[in-house]
């Protein structure tokens, strides 16, 4: 068993999106991160593994941390499945933190799987809410959605270190907050590529990468199973061109492979907070649902005058989602 009182510190794993910027999920943890660490008299600390790492600095300084651990390297412009989690597990086996939260992107939710495993210790995925058990020594207390996101669980992790989890966006907001004296600590980047078995040549440009961030769209046009195709499912895009909305969806849509998976909207992917929602032939299961209810206005299409996406909507639309599409296309091109 590990020992519990060598373990400090509250870090987030602060991601670099695209070498570009600051992930936007990262910013709103640390503004909670923040909160526990105050309650848990501890630190808040900022990992930060970036090709010219030091140009973030300033915006994460902005959400009151304590003090930024970074390495800075080529190698790090885009997410390596061997070279972050090796370079961050010697960052935890060096400074020993108790509780390390991830957002729940592709690449941060990959590297806190392996950074587990690695640890040996829990990891709770997308979590709904976080606070300290006060009953039982101050431990992270995660509210997770079960059972198909009928239920919703407590998860501890008592025996292990550091407390891990990931949070999707939306789940807590940005709060900006100043330290006076923060500390920056460059560790080494000392990851031997001789062990790597597959030659970096590149890295692949999304052609359906959205040009802003889901979770910050005013306009979001959600499809769903009742799209019908996948040919139905790109003239949403073509919606979105004309209306500077950004296309989102259900789960189906990926399993039928209309959509990519970073499009997702819900319990496993964005949650969003438009001005307005327009669903196209989706039903409104829960784990749909919880991504949405943030929304200003939400207007569902649907052919069923019971699908209990009506239940949340400000308009209900019943009819023929594909027909309706095509008529709001007819109405741009004329234009
Ligand atoms: C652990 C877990 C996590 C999940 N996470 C997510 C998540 O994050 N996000 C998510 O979305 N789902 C998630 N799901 C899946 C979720 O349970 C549903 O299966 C999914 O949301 C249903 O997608 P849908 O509404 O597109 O499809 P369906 O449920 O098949 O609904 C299609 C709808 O289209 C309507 N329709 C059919 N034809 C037309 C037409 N011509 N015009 C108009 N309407 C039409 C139908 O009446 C129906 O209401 C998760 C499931 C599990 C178990």
């Amino acid at each position: 068993m590990t020992n519990l009182n060598e373990y400090n510190d509250v870090w987030v794993f602060t991601e670099i999106k695209d070498h570009e910027n600051v992930n936007n999920c990262a910013l709103e943890i640390l503004g909670k991160a923040r909160e526990i660490a105050d309650q848990l008299n501890q630190k808040l600390v900022a990992i930060v593994l970036a090709y010219e790492a030091d140009k973030y600095f300033s915006t994460i300084k902005n959400y009151g941390v304590d003090k930024i651990i970074f390495i800075n390297h080529i190698d790090l412009k885009h997410y390596h499945e061997k070279i972050f989690p090796e370079l961050i597990f010697n960052l935890i086996k060096k400074y020993q933190p108790s509780i390390f939260l991830f957002p729940s992107t592709e690449a941060s939710s990959a590297l806190s799987a392996r950074l587990a495993y690695q640890c040996q210790t829990g990891l709770v995925n997308n979590a709904l809410n976080l606070e300290l058990d006060k009953k039982k020594n101050n431990l992270l207390l995660t509210d997770k959605p079960a059972y198909g996101g009928n239920y919703s669980v407590k998860i501890v992790c008592p025996k292990t270190r550091p407390q891990m989890c990931t949070i999707t966006t939306g789940t807590f907001q940005k709060k900006e907050s100043k330290k006076d004296n923060i500390d920056l600590i460059e560790e080494k980047y000392n990851f031997d590529k001789n062990k790597l078995k597959i030659k970096i040549i590149g890295t692949p440009t999304r052609k359906d990468k959205p040009s802003a961030s889901l979770s910050d769209a005013k306009f979001v046009i959600g499809g769903g199973c009742g799209i019908g195709s996948k040919e139905n499912f790109e003239k949403l895009y073509k919606l979105a061109d004309y209306t500077d909305g950004q296309v989102g969806g259900t789960r189906r849509p990926i399993f039928n492979d209309w959509m990519p998976e970073h499009l997702q909207i819900g319990i496993s992917g964005e949650t969003i907070k438009p001005n307005l929602y327009l669903a196209f032939g989706i039903s409104g299961a829960i784990q749909h649902v919880v991504g949405i209810t943030d929304s200003e206005t939400i207007i569902a299409i649907n052919t069923d005058p019971n699908a209990s996406i009506f239940r949340v909507s400000d308009y209900c639309v019943i009819g023929d989602a594909k027909e309706i599409l095509e008529g709001l296309l007819k109405q741009y091109e004329n234009e």
